[in-house]
């Protein structure tokens, strides 16, 4: 065993959208800190860019092995590396609608109310979306919130098959808008431009390092610092405290086979929902039985992921789109004329191609090869909000593997989705060729490639560890510090007391500048 040499102000463990974030807000302070991940820097490597190898082989995926409810084996599609899943996301950066931060009736139940407002968090996200790059255009999205700056970057421009899909979609009285992207794409000038506008962005690393992930943003910045530290193959076994149990001691690091010891006044845990739960449900002693700050036994509980479908709508005409992840539709996220509850985002992944496809063995289409269905999609992702149920959670089973229980919920508003993108697309007519036989139909696909395990794609994880002001059924307070343990925080999804609709990420991101803001005023 190691002891450590020196003793930190702050310990950030997880170095992915919440961690690495909070660690670039605390970084000019001069404060000694120390940032924990389990993982190494992911190398840059023409596999980055290989649907193959990403899809098909998951050369990036975590070999770990987690068991659902049943027992059954659960290979989750996640990725422990210097960034966390920011490495790999599509890199859609939506704020939260002011409307998610309330209660909201939805047909499966009530999704419940945050302890702070959207405008207590509004000044964050324009900081995360400076942070991030983020192009996009305001006054396009018709749910989107009010926000105190413009986009940084003007929106990413539709290529012409997708400006073709808005213009229908326009004229059948939807509002269609420009997603909001963190990429490092200068439009006006190419040559130059860090972002080359590639097909490999979502679900992949960006080889040229041009997406706003957060090691380029955030964790780079930050370590130019002297006073910042990072530590990769870090692996956080285990949170101690003092006899007491009202803070934390030590923590536990097992790196390269050794156990390694810090110490530090404030410890952040960040290691995304399903981990951070699962490693303070390790950290139980015998003053926190059920878990470190669980006696309210909330710690796990309430997993959320969303309700996502991604499906293929087929035309005649072929789809040569590149980068397809521009537009999205918000008409329904709050309901319809017909229906009053809410159904929720449509979006795009990015373009699928036969590798892609094959990974994920969709219903071929009659006539049709995945390569040629897949020449031929529009290739939607349709997001629902799924509500915390106290059974969907997190535990550890008796050798300490993450146990992972889902029921989906609230599927009812998806099923509409699905059927109001269908009936747009049945009135789309703008094919000057086809006319309305163009749209051949749509299919549905599980994008991840454990197919018979959907609940392996976990990429919206959230809600473990949720924050709130009743100890009793929250586990953190509003600033995410634990009710029960004076110097834990928790920065990462885990503290969202309901999912919303749209992308995770922006969200937790300005989260954890608040809350950076928060510490630094604690430790002056
Ligand atoms: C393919 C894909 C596409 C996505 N697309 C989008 C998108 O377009 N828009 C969007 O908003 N979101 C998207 N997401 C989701 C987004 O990436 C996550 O919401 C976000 O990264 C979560 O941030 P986090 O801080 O909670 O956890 P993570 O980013 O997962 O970071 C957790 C970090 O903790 C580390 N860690 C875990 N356990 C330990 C431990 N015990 N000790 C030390 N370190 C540990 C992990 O290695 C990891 O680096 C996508 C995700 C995926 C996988
Ligand atoms: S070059 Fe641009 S589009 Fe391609 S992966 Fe990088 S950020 Fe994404």
């Amino acid at each position: 065993m190691t002891q450590a040499s020196t003793h930190y102000d702050v310990i950030i463990i997880g170095s992915g959208a919440g961690g690495g974030t909070l660690t670039f807000r605390l970084a000019a302070s001069g404060k000694k800190i120390l940032l924990l991940e389990r993982g190494d820097y992911l190398r840059r490597e023409a596999e980055n860019w290989s649907t193959k190898a990403v899809n098909q082989d998951g050369r990036y995926n975590t070999k770990e092995v987690w068991r659902d409810k049943r027992g059954e084996a659960l290979h989750p599609h996640t990725n422990y590396f210097v960034g966390g899943n920011t490495k790999f996301y599509g890199a859609a950066l939506f704020r939260f609608r002011s409307e998610d931060f309330g209660e909201v009736a939805h047909h499966g139940g009530l999704s419940p109310a945050w302890p702070i407002s959207y405008d207590e968090l509004e000044p964050y996200y324009s900081q995360a979306e400076t942070l991030y790059s983020v192009h996009g255009n305001r006054g396009e999205d018709p749910t989107e919130p009010h926000a105190s700056s413009p986009y940084p970057y003007a929106a990413v421009s539709h290529e012409p098959r997708i400006q073709q899909l808005s213009d229908d979609l326009a004229a059948l009285g939807c509002k269609p808008f420009h997603v909001p992207l963190g990429v490092k794409l200068d439009e006006k000038n190419p040559r130059k431009s860090p972002c080359i506008r590639c097909a490999t962005c979502d679900g992949h690393p960006c080889l040229v390092n041009a997406k706003s992930d957060t090691q380029i943003c955030a964790i780079e910045p930050a370590l130019e610092c002297s006073n910042v530290t990072l530590l990769t193959n870090a692996y956080v076994e285990k949170l101690a405290t003092s006899s007491s149990g009202r803070e934390i001691t030590t923590v536990r690091v097992k790196r390269h086979g050794e156990l390694e010891i810090y110490t530090a006044n404030v410890v952040v845990v960040a290691c995304g929902a399903i981990n951070s739960a699962a490693l303070l449900l390790r950290s139980a002693s015998s003053k926190h039985p059920r878990g470190l700050g669980n006696g309210s036994d909330i710690v796990g509980r309430h997993y959320m992921g969303h309700v996502n479908s991604v499906m293929m709508a087929i035309s005649k005409c072929p789809n040569p789109t590149v980068f397809q992840k521009t537009l999205g539709i918000n008409d329904f996220y709050f309901g319809s004329k017909e229906w009053q509850h809410p159904m929720g985002h449509i979006s795009f992944v990015g373009k699928l191609d036969a590798d892609t496809l094959r990974a994920g063995a969709p219903t071929i289409a009659p006539g049709w090869t995945l390569d040629l269905m897949a020449r031929h999609s529009l290739d939607f992702w349709l997001t629902s909000e799924d509500l915390p149920d106290p059974e969907n959670r997190v535990s550890l089973d008796r050798d300490g593997q993450i146990v992972l229980s889902y029921q989906p919920n609230n599927e009812e508003g998806h099923s509409r989705l699905i059927a109001k993108l269908k009936d747009l697309l049945k009135g789309s007519t703008r094919c000057s060729v086809h006319g309305h036989e163009c749209h051949q139909g749509l299919f549905s696909r599980n994008l991840y490639a454990a197919q018979r395990i959907p609940l392996a794609g976990v990429a919206h994880q959230n809600g473990t560890i949720r924050f709130g002001d009743d100890p009793k059924t929250s586990v953190l307070d509003r600033n995410c510090c634990s009710h029960e343990v004076s110097n834990l925080y928790v920065v990462d999804g885990s503290f969202f007391p309901s999912s919303a609709a749209v992308n995770p990420a922006l969200t937790i991101m300005a989260n954890a500048l608040r809350v950076g803001d928060h510490i630094l005023e604690r430790l002056s």
